[in-house]
């Protein structure tokens, strides 16, 4: 495989992606600021750099999986007097960015990397740690169209669903669009279930009636919140993540962010990001975000 990556946050999505893309034969080096991370990126066959700037001098492409775009914006540029990424590397580098975040900060991430003569594509991601480890993530991708079809070997190696979604910052609207949709479908399908529950219904009734019917949609027919119809969702599991609600309050986050920055007259979104954020608050954090289900019921009245 031609051109180094350097990969830039080896966390619980970014270590297992490395991973996939050593083993499909990509020169790799990996970095990220928490030791145990190195350490845990080395026992699994991915070489290390003492710097993120050693990472990035002389690769190819600079792949980031970080928390934020805060986090990645401050790489980007450096800190404290440092040098950051983009005057590490060498001119015509690609800045491949994984991690999920605002809209704006992408497309200013986008902004300062072609500025400083790189390219640059925003290519989130969907399908979680599971998804990371298996190569099946989905990625949603802003990209000039000669960046996207560079891009798109390397997101094949890691992914099994590759969207060209539009420009810079076009993969990151995507995805909080549709986890607006999730956040706030979730919210409405265990509303139903409680709602059901006070009026007599049984959990399965409802769902063969609503699967098949205009309420039919992926929060209940695949992630369904109550035990029983859906075997394999979370709910029959206690709520184990899934989807953890932390990142699901982030995300919705990001989409009221968006929301307020282009003045949409939205109600739902919001809100959503507004219960969400109290789930996480409230001990739903680590569980899957279909537990607001739990949330509802207790503080319905008895
Ligand atoms: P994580 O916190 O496990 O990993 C992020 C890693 O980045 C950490 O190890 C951190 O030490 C490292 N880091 C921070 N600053 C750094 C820097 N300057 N240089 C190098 N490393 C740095 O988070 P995660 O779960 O792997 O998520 C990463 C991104 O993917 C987030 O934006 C998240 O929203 C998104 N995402 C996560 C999931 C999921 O299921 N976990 C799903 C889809 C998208």
């Amino acid at each position: 495989r031609e051109g180094r990556i350097a990969f830039l946050g080896l966390g619980h999505m970014g270590g297992p992606m490395a991973v996939n893309l050593v083993k499909a034969g990509y020169g790799v080096t990996g970095f990220d600021v928490v030791p145990a991370a190195l350490d845990a990126a080395r026992e699994h066959g991915i070489p290390t750099a003492g710097t993120a700037v050693e990472a990035a001098a002389g690769a190819a492409v600079v792949l980031t999986m970080l928390p934020s775009g805060q986090h990645l914006l401050d790489a980007y540029r450096g800190t404290g007097g440092q040098p950051g990424l983009l005057e590490a590397a060498a001119p015509g580098t690609m800045f491949l960015d994984c991690s999920t975040i605002n809209v704006d900060e992408a497309r200013e991430a986008a902004e300062l990397a072609v500025a400083a003569g790189h390219h640059a594509v925003d290519a989130p991601v969907s399908g979680g740690v599971v998804g990371a480890e298996a190569g099946t993530l989905t990625f949603m991708v802003g990209a000039l169209p000669e960046d996207f079809e560079a891009v798109k070997p390397l997101l094949d190696v890691m992914g099994k669903r590759v969207v060209h979604c539009g420009g810079h910052g076009a993969g990151q609207a995507a995805k909080i669009c549709n986890n607006m949709i999730l956040g706030v479908s979730m919210i409405a399908v265990s509303e139903a279930f409680v709602l059901g529950e006070k009026l007599g219904l049984t959990h399965q009734a409802l769902f063969d009636v609503a699967s098949a019917a205009s309420g039919q949609c992926w929060a209940l027919t695949t992630n369904c919140p109550v035990p029983g119809p859906v075997p394999t969702s979370p709910a029959n599991r206690d709520y184990q993540p899934g989807f953890a609600g932390a990142l699901m309050a982030k995300d919705l986050k990001l989409a009221l962010n968006a929301l307020q920055s282009t003045g949409v007259a939205a109600r739902l979104g919001p809100l959503a990001s507004e219960i969400y954020d109290t789930f996480a608050a409230e001990g739903g954090a680590g569980r899957d975000f279909s537990g607001i289900i739990t949330d509802i019921r207790d503080k319905s009245e008895s």
